[in-house]
């Protein structure tokens, strides 16, 4: 299995957020996704057609576990194929 890095701009603090991504739409509704220069292959079926979805996480959740960092936008694309979620902080 390849390795799995996660390139992005590093922040004031440290942390290691945010990735380029680029959509390609395809004919049937789902995209091809770009991250970071790379093709997102799905890790569980190798399927590389997703459906995008962005959500807003939990903020009182977040803020339960003291995940504050995680008190922002998130990128999710799910696998068309059979339906692994990935999720990116954007
Ligand atoms: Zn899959």
């Amino acid at each position: 299995m390849a390795e799995w890095r996660h390139r992005g701009s590093v922040s004031r603090n440290g942390y290691t957020v945010g990735m380029d991504f680029q959509e390609i739409p395809q004919q049937d509704g789902s995209i091809d996704v770009i991250a970071g220069g790379k093709r997102l292959v799905c890790v569980v079926c190798g399927g590389t057609h997703f459906h995008e979805r962005n959500s807003l996480l939990n903020t009182r959740a977040a803020t339960f576990f003291r995940f504050d960092w995680a008190n922002k936008e998130a990128a999710n694309f799910i696998c068309a194929q059979c339906g692994y979620i990935f999720w990116f902080m954007t």
